[in-house]
């Protein structure tokens, strides 16, 4: 999405006032490069012998304020001896910028001069521009934090160090998206999967591919329970499709030519053998399933969905938690159609995406991209879908943004980016059209007409990977999931040893109605394990028993959130939660 040109031009601007203030402060600093990004901006440096810190940071930044209210001036400045700015910036021992400048010297290459306001040069930077006339505007920033970075991203080049940081136009919206890292710092899925015992990651593995602990694999097991009952309602099949497969499959595929670097490949053990792969996608082995019957126009669409389990190799460096994997499940389905059932099938996905979402709660975005320069298929097939996809969200009064010419090769597509609890947008569903594949494998049906046609074939997901979208959902609510999908969803703590034996026929009779519930007999006190199962262990409910509880065939209720909810009869929570558990908490116990 576009960032707001303005916003762009101050962070990128305050990104040159932030080298000022480190070249200041330790003058052997080398400048490399200082762009904007999404939420801010960054700078690249190379300091012998000093390793910043969050000391420094904090020295940078009062710097920087300095330099701010003295109200400098930046002031284009086109350099008319190009050679001699090179030597300049050698003898500086700049040797980023000499090697930028060389590169951009047929390009009218310009300097940067922050001046004060008696028109002394202050401080020059190797910089198109544009930049804010002043630094009137530069009101509010934050240094946020440091990191290595290569020089040009190559890992043969220097490690630099980075520094991340922010600006805005205002403090307020500065406050406020200071406010929301530090929630989503609170809300890392690395942090909360360690303490809530759900997932974890071993080095004797590998980087990227996850341990699901029992916790959050009973998460899964609903969600997938979820999708698949869905996607019956919904007419699909589902199948399931090996893990392997011989290069002679990714050749027809073409991801041999076009996928290499992400595969793994199994060793032979002779040469004689075939070389083995492991999957990194589901959609050749479907059209396989797909070319095993004949099909005619009244066969399709043929839907066709799996949980399939797929690694692609990354660089270990990017790779993190469960939104940054090797090894995932995608809930992959493909849909083959003829080009009248198109625009049809894209709406029944986008309802799917929608009724999906907002049972998490969570709002959506949609962008579509449409055809690049070079394109595989027809020219009139690609009108056809792009319209198709505008025509299906048209008249469901969607709002989409375009980006023109981003499609892929083989076909356009449609990114679902949902919002979560705090905001943030996490690229999740996407439909994509192919007209590659079934070229490929020359896939057929038969239409109304006898003649032979090539089908139209969708991929979608709908939460992208298992992986990723549990990621996402324990940061999106914090760990403390609803009822229908808490690892445990009530706990039964006995008030006395004497009520023990009570609430553990509490507990059975709730684990025979499917209920997830915890004993907690342990010999703690009674208000101790009642703190600790509803805010750290998170769990919904906790149901007390004590002696008038006993009597009276009651429990008295503690809600996640919302502390007491009173004393009610066992049946009648029990109903209540079964309720909640069943509409996935469109009705809660009260
Ligand atoms: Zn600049
Ligand atoms: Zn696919």
């Amino acid at each position: 999405m576009e960032i707001n040109e303005e916003l762009q031009i101050l962070r990128h601007s305050t990104s040159h006032i932030m080298a000022q203030a480190v070249q200041n402060l330790f003058p052997n600093a080398k400048l490399a490069i200082g762009p904007a990004i999404e939420n801010g901006f960054y700078y690249d440096f190379d300091i012998e012998g000093t390793t910043l810190n969050e000391d420094n940071l904090k020295d940078i930044e009062k710097e920087m304020r300095r330099l701010v209210e003295q109200n400098l001036t930046f002031e284009k400045y086109i350099i008319p001896d190009v050679q001699k700015q090179i030597d300049e910036f050698k003898a500086q021992g700049e040797i980023y910028k000499a090697e930028l400048l060389e590169e951009h010297r047929n390009d009218n290459p310009t300097l940067y001069l922050t001046k004060d306001k008696d028109g002394n040069v202050l401080f020059n930077d190797l910089c198109a521009g544009p930049h804010l006339e002043s630094t009137k505007k530069i009101r509010a920033f934050k240094l946020l934090s440091v990191a290595g970075a290569y020089w040009r991203g190559s890992e043969k080049n220097k490690m630099l160090q980075r520094i991340y940081a922010t600006a805005f136009l205002t403090k307020e919206e500065l406050n406020e998206y200071l406010t929301m890292l530090e929630e989503a710092k609170k809300r890392d899925h690395r942090k909360l999967g360690a303490a809530l015992d759900l997932f974890s990651v071993r080095d004797e593995i590998g980087a990227g591919l996850v341990l699901w602990h029992p916790n959050l694999a009973v998460v899964r097991e609903e969600i997938e329970n979820y999708w698949r009952q869905e996607h019956r309602k919904r007419g699909y099949v589902i199948v399931n499709t090996p893990q392997i497969a011989k290069s002679k499959l990714w050749e027809l595929s073409g991801h041999i030519d076009h996928y290499r670097e992400n595969m793994f490949f199994i060793q032979k053990e002779n040469e004689e053998d075939d070389q083995y792969i492991v999957k990194p996608m589901n959609c050749p082995f479907h059209i396989l399933i797909y070319q095993a019957n004949r099909h005619s126009y009244r066969s399709l669409p043929l839907r066709m969905a799996e949980l399939g389990t797929v690694y692609r190799k990354e660089k270990s460096g990017a790779l993190a938690g469960l939104t940054r994997v090797q090894g995932f499940t995608q809930d992959d389905a493909h849909i083959f159609c003829t080009p009248e059932q198109l625009v049809d099938e894209i709406n029944a996905i986008i309802d799917f995406v929608a009724d999906t979402m907002d049972i998490f709660g969570m709002k959506f975005e949609v962008e579509l991209s449409t055809r690049p320069e070079s394109y595989v298929g027809e020219l009139k097939n690609w009108e056809l879908a792009e319209a198709g996809l505008k025509e299906a969200m048209d008249r469901r009064g969607m709002k989409y943004e375009i980006n023109e010419g981003d499609g892929a090769f083989y076909g356009p597509k449609i990114d679902f980016k949902v919002k979560d609890a705090i905001g943030r947008t996490w690229q999740c569903a996407t439909i994509q059209l192919d007209f590659n594949l079934p070229e490929r494998f020359d896939i057929k049906y038969q239409d109304k007409d006898g003649q032979l046609k090539t089908p139209v074939m969708l991929h979608r997901v709908i939460f992208g990977s298992m992986e990723r979208f549990h990621g996402i959902l324990i940061e999106h609510y914090a760990g403390a999931f609803p009822t229908w999908l808490a690892p445990y969803q009530v706990a039964i703590v006995p008030i006395a040893d004497r009520h023990a034996d009570e609430a553990a026929k509490i507990a059975n009779e709730l684990k025979n109605k499917g209920v997830r519930a915890l004993l907690d007999d342990r010999s703690e006190s009674m208000n101790y394990k009642i703190r600790e199962n509803l805010q750290q262990k998170k769990i919904p409910y906790v149901l007390v028993v004590g002696d008038k509880e006993i009597e009276d065939k009651t429990v008295a209720i503690r809600a996640r959130g919302r502390g007491q909810i009173g004393t009610k009869a066992i049946e009648e929570f029990t109903n209540a939660l079964l309720d909640e558990i069943k509409t996935k908490g469109k009705t809660i116990v009260e």
